[in-house]
């Protein structure tokens, strides 16, 4: 009897790599609405001066942040830190395409108060950061344990075939 049992084992891999795949991919967008969330939340103002009449209004964060800013221009700072060179993020214009209360025209305006927001959400996006990476991590270590019971109780299957068919 040459026939070799049928062996699950690569399909316990597939399914484990597929599993893990898309817990990254939820852990993802579960992080990115939670730091949007975080931001909307976080009852800032986005100070607006729009590019076609020049008045100034506000707008609140979580109206900024439903459809995202666009039309970006930033431009990184290198400063010393000690006796470190420290690569810093400095937005120097922000604009997002709203309609005026000005003058009625929807066009861009531009986000005056881009580094205050910026320095308001960090600390949000870094709480929301840290808490699905530990859930991606704790979700990965799940599927990873599964798997391996999952493994060795194809490894017996398998054994146990063998064994019956010599
Ligand atoms: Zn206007």
């Amino acid at each position: 009897m040459s026939l070799l049992p049928f062996d699950p084992r690569p399909i316990i891999t597939i399914v484990m790599a597929v599993a893990l795949l898309a817990w990254v991919i939820v852990c993802a967008v579960l992080f990115v609405r939670a730091a949007r969330r975080s931001m909307a939340t976080s009852g800032c103002v986005g100070r607006m001066r729009c590019e076609h009449c020049g008045a100034e209004y506000e707008v609140g964060a979580s109206e900024l942040m439903r459809v995202g800013l666009s039309k970006s221009v930033s431009v990184t700072k290198t400063r010393r830190e000690g006796a470190a060179l420290v690569d810093e993020p400095h937005y120097l214009r922000y604009s997002k395409k709203l309609p005026c209360p000005h003058c009625g025209r929807t066009t861009y305006a531009q986000v005056l108060n881009i580094n205050e927001l910026r320095d308001a959400t960090r600390s949000g996006f870094v709480k929301a950061g840290v808490t699905h990476l530990l859930l991606m991590v704790a979700g990965g270590a799940l599927v990873l344990l599964v798997a391996g019971v999952a493994m060795d109780i194809a490894q017996a299957w398998v054994v146990a075939q063998l064994q019956g068919l010599r």
